[in-house]
């Protein structure tokens, strides 16, 4: 029963619109705990424990912010976002 999964995250910039390694090598709890509150965060499973300590520095994670950037460009360029900064009407429960 050990069923390590790694999970790393990335969190999207919104000035250049890519995401950005922003931890590795978390145990879902802790993934959970310090970014479930961050709206522009992303989770992704890790295969396997990444070796590289600087998570700016992590080969595999640089590939999949570029991955999930690709995603957005996608996702964003098929119905267009307009931030309403007056109106905070988001209040989407679970
Ligand atoms: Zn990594």
């Amino acid at each position: 029963m050990t069923t390590s999964t790694f999970k790393a995250v990335f969190t999207l910039d919104t000035e250049s619109h890519t995401y950005r390694p922003t931890a590795h090598n978390l145990s879902s709890d802790q993934a959970v705990e310090q970014f479930n509150s961050e709206s522009k965060a992303r989770t992704t499973d890790q295969g396997e424990r990444h070796r590289n300590h600087d998570v700016r520095r992590c080969r595999a994670c640089k590939k999949t912010a570029d991955e999930l950037t690709r995603q957005h460009v996608t996702a964003s360029t098929d119905s267009e976002q307009s931030e309403a900064q007056s109106a905070s009407s988001e209040n989407e429960g679970d």
